[in-house]
């Protein structure tokens, strides 16, 4: 079994026990975590959310993390970036991806959202790669963790301006798949939000978090 699979296994008692001792929702912190691969339009996608910018350290890595911002009642908070990183030795990638298995682990409660952000340009190239080498893509491996977690998770496909119009259903339609959600995608639009950050072409991840927060509003605090 991996290794994220058995973490979460692990910890789905402790966690299904804390979710039934949990605060009453007006007392809770809440949080929407942005989760994904550096360079794929994490922080740009931050920035359109929340009007702040990430601060970025001087090494790609896990020295400003996580990083957190306030609208609202809400904390969205930005995970570091995992996979490869420029001059990060392949400690700092397992120190990284630690740090963020632990930081679900331990905030379970408080997570409202995941937003796991994918660059939809590149990703089937690259889980071919790694499924070439024989390796389960850690993008694939993390989506299912959340998932085993019991967090409510949503994916953005990122870059979609780089996609050409004729071939965006189909490559939605194989992401989908691949993360194991049955084609067509757009039985998903709750799970999957093809976006462009760059362009400020946000709404239907703004549509998944505004309906996300209206659910999860205390009663008669509208
Ligand atoms: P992070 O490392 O995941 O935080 O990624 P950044 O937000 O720093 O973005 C990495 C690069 O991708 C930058 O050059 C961005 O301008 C670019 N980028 C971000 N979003 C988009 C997008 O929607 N489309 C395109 N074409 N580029 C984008």
């Amino acid at each position: 079994m991996r290794l994220l699979q058995l973490r979460a296994l692990q910890n789905a008692n402790s966690i299904g026990i804390l979710f039934k001792l949990a605060l009453p929702l007006e007392n809770m912190v809440r949080e929407i975590v942005l989760i994904g691969r550096s360079n794929v339009g994490k922080s740009t996608l931050f920035w359109e959310l929340t009007g702040k910018k990430v601060r970025i350290g001087k090494r790609p890595g896990i020295t400003q993390y996580p990083f957190k911002a306030r609208v609202g009642d809400v904390f969205y908070v930005d995970m570091p970036g995992y996979g490869f990183m420029l001059r990060a030795s392949r400690a700092d990638q397992e120190k990284t991806k630690d740090l963020i298995v632990q930081y679900f682990e331990q905030h379970a409660q408080e997570i409202l959202l995941a937003i796991q952000v994918i660059d939809a340009a590149s990703f089937l190239d690259i889980a071919d790669r790694w499924e070439g080498r024989g390796e389960v893509p850690f993008e694939i491996e993390l989506w299912e963790f959340l998932g085993d977690m019991g967090l409510d998770t949503v994916l953005a496909a990122n870059k979609m301006d780089r996609i050409a119009k004729q071939d965006v259903d189909g490559a939605l339609d194989l992401i989908c798949e691949r993360m194991g959600m049955l084609p067509p995608w757009t039985q998903w639009t709750d799970k999957i939000a093809p976006i462009s950050a760059k362009r400020g072409q946000i709404q239907p991840i703004r549509d998944i978090v505004g309906k996300k927060l209206a659910w999860k509003q205390p009663q008669g605090s509208i």
